[in-house]
């Protein structure tokens, strides 16, 4: 094993800690990468069954920023890429326990059912509608204060369980739905706003991607440029502050090994921060990081026959608000959404059940799980008979809310690398929890870091 005492350390290779790592050796800084786990990623993982491909994680990245595309270009992904059909641009949302394609065009929202002829015209109000901006207001709170309580339940709550499982009455507006909270406080409404970032908008590609093999080409590919910087099945136990750096102690099978560093960058959950720190100074705020609520999910794709699905299955997937009388969270139609995902004749569909609206039953074993989810799409979808396939993944803790108080954090994270010069936190618990926001978090932090390695350089005799 590459024992490297004077490079950076970077703990966890997620798509976080790998994107750091990646920069920083562009640069020709020297990186070791700690993994616990056996392979790189984190939860973005991908697993081939014969002609099912499944993915535990994430499903697909939604990019817009150009480094993000720069750097599939220099992990030579580009050739990999998928884009779903048109009609996979067709998403539904569930109202009066019925599929509704959400409206795309000024023609369909007109006609759509998902809003009543009352939240339609509520929407004219907006611009009218004085800024009311404040740091503690939930998403709950703004979305129904500015648009009503319509687009709250059928727009934004789906919307919101979709990207981050959680709860619009508890995520904090300022850091989740930052554009439209930045939008009323300097133009005073969302649709001034919008109109003003029409003006000055760039054109920058925007696509929804995944890859040929799935998800995990992405990780794998930073992993073979990483090459034995990356340290798998490496668990770190302690991070200690000496006066000349830092110490990493690790388990490495039935070993316990320390190495130097220079200094360090932790990318693992915030959650598990505070196991390792071993400082008494920051203790405290390190801590407090503990606090970051994570909720539980469970990703269950299922595989069909085709024929045993009536409906078309033409799009996304759906979604389901909170006041409709189902469980799952949603689901992706995922052979719709990219080819190769289910063999011939078949489909592939992935539900998600948990989150902050229904934590507990994320934790249901797998077969109560499809015992609880099948009525619910045969109501949905018209479905006849068992699935022909189904693999089930639990994530106990798996995405970090970023709720009303979030601020606090943010003021913790920012404390503990002020005291500690030489130790950045980096991850999706800060900066955005998808993953082309962990790929930026993750280059921003490389920047970052190399300014304090200029700094440092310039102050030292
Ligand atoms: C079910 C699910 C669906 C999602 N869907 C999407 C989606 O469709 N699109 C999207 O953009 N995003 C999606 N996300 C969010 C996105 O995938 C994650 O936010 C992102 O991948 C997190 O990356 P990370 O590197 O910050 O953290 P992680 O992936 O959690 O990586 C942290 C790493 O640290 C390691 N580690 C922990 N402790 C230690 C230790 N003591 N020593 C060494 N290593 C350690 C872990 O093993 C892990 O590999 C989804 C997430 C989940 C869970």
């Amino acid at each position: 094993m590459k024992k490297n005492n004077n490079s950076i350390a970077i703990l966890g290779a997620g798509i976080t800690g790998l994107s750091v790592a990646y920069a920083l050796q562009k640069k020709g800084i020297d990186v070791t990468i700690y993994e616990k786990g056996t392979r790189a990623g984190g939860v973005v993982q991908t697993r081939r069954d014969n002609d099912w491909l499944v993915e535990k994680g994430p499903n697909t990245l939604l990019v817009s920023d150009q480094r993000v595309w720069d750097l599939l270009d220099e992990l030579q992904l580009n050739k990999d890429v998928l884009t779903p059909g048109e009609e996979a641009k067709k998403r539904y949302v569930i109202r009066d326990k019925q599929l509704h394609a959400v409206p795309l065009s000024l023609i369909d929202f007109i006609k759509t059912d998902l809003l009543s002829t009352t939240a339609k015209f509520r929407l004219f109000k907006e611009p009218f509608i004085a800024g009311n901006a404040d740091d503690r207001e939930s998403v709950a709170g703004f979305i129904r204060r500015r648009l009503g309580h319509e687009v709250l339940d059928y727009a934004v709550n789906p919307f919101v369980s979709g990207i981050y499982a959680g709860d619009p009455k508890q995520l904090s507006v300022k850091h989740t739905f930052s554009s439209l909270f930045t939008m009323e406080k300097e133009y005073g409404s969302i649709a001034k706003g919008l109109l003003k970032q029409k003006k000055s908008s760039r054109s920058a590609g925007r696509a929804l991607i995944s890859f040929k093999k799935g998800l995990h080409q992405l990780p794998q590919a930073l992993a073979n440029k990483l090459d034995d910087s990356l340290l798998l099945r490496c668990q770190v136990d302690q991070v200690k502050k000496t006066a000349t750096g830092w110490i990493v102690k690790f388990k490495n099978g039935n070993s316990t090994i320390e190495n130097r560093h220079h200094a360090i960058i932790s990318t693992i959950p915030a959650h598990q921060l505070p196991k390792i720190w071993n400082d008494e100074k920051s203790q405290q705020s390190v801590d407090q990081l503990a606090d970051i609520k994570y909720v539980p999910m469970s990703a269950l794709a299922l595989g069909f026959r085709r024929n045993q699905i009536h409906h078309a299955l033409d799009g996304f997937g759906m979604l389901i608000p909170e006041k409709e009388p189902f469980s799952l969270l949603g689901c992706l139609f995922s052979s719709s959404l990219f080819v190769q995902r289910a063999p011939k004749d078949h489909v592939l569909i992935t539900c998600f059940m948990g989150g902050a609206r229904n934590p507990d039953i994320a934790a249901a074993p797998t077969e109560l799980l499809i015992k609880e989810v099948l009525p619910q799409l045969d109501s949905l979808l018209k479905v006849s008979g068992p699935p022909v396939f189904h693999h089930h993944t639990f994530w106990e803790q798996a995405i970090p809310q970023y709720n009303v108080g979030y601020d606090h954090y943010l003021k913790s994270m920012k404390q503990v690398e002020k005291t500690n010069p030489g130790f950045f936190l980096a991850g999706n618990f800060r900066g955005g929890v998808s993953v082309p926001d962990c790929i930026l978090n993750g280059l921003d932090t490389a920047d970052k870091f190399v300014k304090y390695l200029d700094s440092s350089m310039k102050s030292s005799p």
